[in-house]
């Protein structure tokens, strides 16, 4: 996970979110619960070849080359309708078959809330292009904060995110350590560092120094 400049927002970017950034807010307003795929315009998605080029082709989180699978999902750091819990037992985070990509344990992430940070949806900041396998089916709605999160994303609460960003403030690799197998860990036991692995699941196992040496969790491509 590399350090990247955010690419500057177009002049005439809030104009052509306006009226879908209303349709958030008015449906919020009258109380009804958003649908991720009727109350969402995905206009952001006209933006995603900038995002690319300022990430060099790169997904933000595992650094695979996006332009490989179609230039990657432009995905909402904040996640937008809905927040995601990790499982306590690490048996149900997900494995991932190393030369095929294909899931072998099935990740099974619960519903913390059913409403996300829905006034972030179109905001230039909170965009950045990901891999499918991480926007999809790792990352998802996952954002953990250093705080216990207790109730519903709210644009006035004060949070400490745990999740790194390619487009900073931090340095992610001030947070990430890579070994020569190109398994990541924590960096001097960075919090962050930690939180982002789990999140993108591209952590070391247990069960790579066992019989089922073939199967880990996802490792850093190679370069
Ligand atoms: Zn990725």
């Amino acid at each position: 996970m590399l350090l990247f400049t955010r690419p500057a927002e177009p002049s005439d970017f809030a104009k052509k979110v306006k009226a879908a950034k209303e349709h958030v807010a008015a449906a919020v307003n009258e109380g009804r619960p958003l649908d991720s795929k009727h109350d969402f315009d995905s206009i952001w998605s006209q933006f995603k070849d900038l995002f690319s080029q300022a990430q060099k082709g790169k997904c933000g989180f595992c650094e695979r080359d996006v332009r490989t699978c179609f230039g990657g999902d432009v995905e909402h750091y904040r996640p937008k309708n809905g927040i995601e819990e990790l499982p306590p037992d690490e048996a149900d985070r997900g494995l991932e078959d190393e030369f095929t990509g294909k899931l072998r344990r099935k990740r099974n992430l619960s519903d913390a809330f059913k409403s996300g940070y829905w006034w972030l949806a179109y905001e230039w900041s909170n965009y950045l292009v990901a891999c499918p396998r991480c926007n999809r089916t790792w990352k998802r709605c996952l954002f953990p904060i250093a705080e216990a999160r207790t109730k519903k994303p709210d644009p006035e609460d004060a949070e400490t995110p745990l999740l790194l960003n390619p487009f900073g403030p931090e340095d992610p690799t001030q947070h990430l350590a890579y070994d020569e197998f190109g398994q990541i860990t924590p960096r001097d036991k960075s919090a962050r560092g930690r939180a982002t692995i789990e999140t993108c699941g591209f952590g070391p196992t247990p069960l790579f120094s066992t019989s089922a040496a073939h199967c880990r969790r996802r490792s850093q491509p190679a370069r």
